[in-house]
């Protein structure tokens, strides 16, 4: 049986890692079965009524995908999980939960693509208004709370242009307006950002990332405050949201790994992020972990670690060119997603309508994985040739 784990909290990340969401097993195996169900069954019509027992119907949820549940709520410090079968409906729902004709939403301008697209078409036909910010404005978000502004919405760092967000200023201007702050975590993997210290009301995840690990499981994660979790709890049983037991326990082995994962692919990242800096190809780098970086400060304030992604920006140079540096590439992968064991790297273009986002040269984000990175700037290196040949 498994030990008590009420004071998990207390012990170092590592431990948490470990402990997080044990507790729904059988028999005495490490780990929970993998339920597939759909029925549940009661002892008899009083309890059908009440439905008082833990397992009630298949979409509420199985011991399997409570383990995951707790295991990530534990993590994060919040007060419960729900899992949804991606990120983009971990980011969708939450909205949809707290949002009401006549609303207004304030969305980061550096969000997520497919979310601002969610905003833009099917927000507005419920009567929702939605306006961008900059996502450097800290503080200032307070000039733009509206008397019926219900949520601010942050993405920190933006997933592709890296901004920085000073979280804890906008959720202190938020809150005294009475509205409520969701943060897309992913990047942070609600482990190296702490949503719930640095005073956000809901946490998401697409754990489709770092959570799975190895690019073989699409999910995410909603984590709320005890404050937020009815009202959120209510939308997502009544959307029919749930994820299968199969999926929950892919999730939850990588979950156990996470932390040494994550380990690598920062320090792979750096050492990565701080050869493209100096190569004479290479406008910029967008990597709040590194020194010089103009989130680099904020970061260090209040994240504990960094994503193994980033972007870099090239100098000018023609299309032809980049295609010669990147279709030649053998150890980056073009791909769309991140967080898994490979190496990826993709064309970004991001959209912005409050800010301007005026790159010197083509951009690419890339996903460091858990290869040698003297291999990876090889290949890098090697790619530039090409590069410079084309050009
Ligand atoms: C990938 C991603 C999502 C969506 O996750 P999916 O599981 O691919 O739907 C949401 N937010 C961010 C920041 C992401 O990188």
């Amino acid at each position: 049986m498994a030990k008590s784990k009420s004071d998990i909290l207390s012990k170092k990340p590592a431990t948490r890692f470990v402990l997080a969401g044990q507790g729904h097993t059988a028999n005495g195996f490490v780990n929970p079965p993998v339920y597939r169900g759909s029925t549940v069954l009661f002892p008899d019509l009083a309890t059908l009524a009440t439905g008082n027992q833990p397992y009630t119907y298949g979409t509420h949820g199985t011991p399997t995908v409570r383990a995951l549940e707790e295991a990530v709520a534990r993590l994060e410090g919040g007060y419960r999980t729900r899992l949804f079968c991606s990120g983009l409906a971990a980011v969708t729902v939450p909205l949809l939960a707290f949002l009401k004709q006549g609303d207004h939403v304030l969305m980061v301008d550096s969000v997520y693509g497919p979310n601002r697209r969610f905003c833009d078409t099917l927000l507005p036909n419920y009567g929702v208004s939605v306006s961008y910010y900059d996502p450097l404005i800290g503080a200032g978000i307070a000039d733009l709370i509206r008397p019926n502004t219900r949520v601010v919405f942050t993405e920190s760092p933006g997933s592709h242009t890296m901004e920085v967000q000073d979280i804890p200023a906008i959720a202190e201007a938020a809150h005294k307006a009475g509205a409520l702050v969701m943060i897309d975590n992913t990047w942070g993997a609600g482990h190296y950002f702490n949503a719930f210290a640095h005073g956000c009301d809901l946490s998401i995840q697409a754990a489709t990332k770092y959570i799975g690990g190895h690019s073989d499981v699409l999910m995410g994660t909603v984590t709320c405050t005890a404050a937020c979790f009815q009202q959120f709890d209510t939308t997502y049983e009544i959307l029919g949201q749930c994820v299968s037991g199969d999926e929950a326990a892919l999730a939850l082995r990588g979950l156990r790994t996470m932390d040494v994962r994550m380990e690598r692919h920062m320090k792979n990242a750096i050492t990565v992020a701080e050869w493209l800096k100096a190569r004479p190809e290479v406008a910029r780098v967008l990597y709040p972990a590194l020194a010089g970086d103009p989130g680099h400060e904020l970061w260090k304030r209040d994240f504990s670690g960094a994503a193994g992604l980033f972007t870099i920006i090239l100098k000018p140079v023609t299309q032809k060119a980049v295609a010669a540096l990147v279709d030649g590439l053998e150890l980056f992968g073009i791909g769309y997603s991140w967080g898994g064991y490979e190496s990826l790297v993709v064309p970004t273009h991001p959209v912005r309508t409050a800010t301007r986002w005026q790159p010197e040269g083509p951009a690419l984000r890339l996903q460091i994985g858990l290869e040698d990175p003297a291999d990876l700037i090889a290949d890098l290196a090697a790619g530039f040739k090409r590069l410079q040949a084309s050009a």
